[in-house]
């Protein structure tokens, strides 16, 4: 947590214990999703820098490794589109010469039609892809891409990277309900999956707030129907439920002030993470919330804690 890139071990619904590595400040990304936990995308940007440079990033994480349990995973993300920063094909590689902790990048996919690309992630163990339209309209309204990001460029790029990565690709399609749920839909996400061919689908939908207020969640009986269509590459993302003691920190405000700075989280959550009680967990939140560092913001029928601005 002394580190400004690097956060956690986190618990992924998908990932076990992870922990999170920022490759770019927020907001670099190629996308403004109607559904992003971190808020819109004040510019879309498809130009590759190393927004935060390779060495950096791995001492960061030797560091970690050296002084703490080892995570379930290293997970390259960030604040936005991991892939637009320019070294994280070295800095998958050198993460992979300094432990035997699988490395995963999640990406909004968007990208994948550039070979550099492709190769940069050819180390990594999974790529965790997204893939939220199956036309061009849908495409518009849900992702918001870059102009220069094309529907047709960025799915025939995806089939692409799948035919040279040797590695697990686990897709994600985010479900807004009255965009891209119905049966129709369902089986032109099947059609592109073929093609694809990813190790695992993933089935996801609002369950934190997001960037546009009208975005709801689609029902479970609803991505029970959708996985139906899908077939048995489909799972739906069920909620984290692993026991954290043995990762404990002391210093339980400032882990929980760098949690909640990079995504909304419940008290279930937070006790999950950092392996703390909730009932005492509720004590320090009460006392950042006065101290205007914390509010909270309801959501469905649950409850999530996020850092003021
Ligand atoms: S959800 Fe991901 S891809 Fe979409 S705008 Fe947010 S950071 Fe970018």
């Amino acid at each position: 947590m002394k580190n400004s890139h690097i956060y956690g071990p986190v618990p992924s619904r998908r990932l076990g214990f992870s922990l999170g590595v920022d490759l770019v400040p927020a907001k670099i990304c190629s996308y403004d999703c109607i559904y992003c936990q971190i808020g819109p995308t004040p510019r879309t940007i498809t130009a590759r820098k190393p927004y935060i440079p390779a060495k950096t990033v791995i001492d960061e994480v030797a560091a970690f490794l050296k002084n703490h349990p080892a995570p379930d995973c290293i997970t390259l993300g960030g604040s936005g589109e991991p892939t637009l920063n320019s070294d994280i094909g070295r800095i998958i590689k050198e993460i992979k010469a300094e432990t035997d902790v699988p490395v995963a990048v999640l990406t909004n996919g968007s990208l994948l039609c550039d070979p550099d690309i492709r190769d940069d992630l050819r180390h990594a163990d999974v790529v965790l892809p997204s893939f939220d339209a199956c036309d061009p309209e849908m495409f518009a309204r849900i992702n918001r891409p870059h102009a220069d990001i094309g529907f047709t460029q960025m799915a025939e790029g995806q089939v692409a990277f799948r035919k040279t990565y040797p590695g697990s690709i686990w897709l994600e399609i985010f479900f807004v309900e009255g965009i891209n749920t119905d049966d129709a839909h369902a089986r032109e996400f099947a059609e592109w999956i073929e093609k694809i061919r990813p190790d695992k689908v993933h089935l996801n939908t609002a369950i934190r707030p997001t960037a546009e207020k009208n975005v709801t969640a689609v029902s479970f009986s609803d991505l029970e129907r959708i996985r139906d269509l899908l077939g048995q590459v489909a799972e739906i993302i069920v909620p984290f439920g692993k026991d954290a003691s043995q990762r404990l920190n002391p210093d339980i405000r400032k882990d929980l002030l760098a949690i909640l700075s990079r995504r909304p989280c419940t008290l279930a959550d937070l006790s999950a993470v950092t392996g703390v009680h909730s009932l005492e967990l509720v004590k320090h939140l009460e006392e950042l919330t006065k101290g205007n560092r914390v509010e909270t913001v309801a959501q469905g029928d649950k409850t999530y804690y996020h850092v003021r601005e």
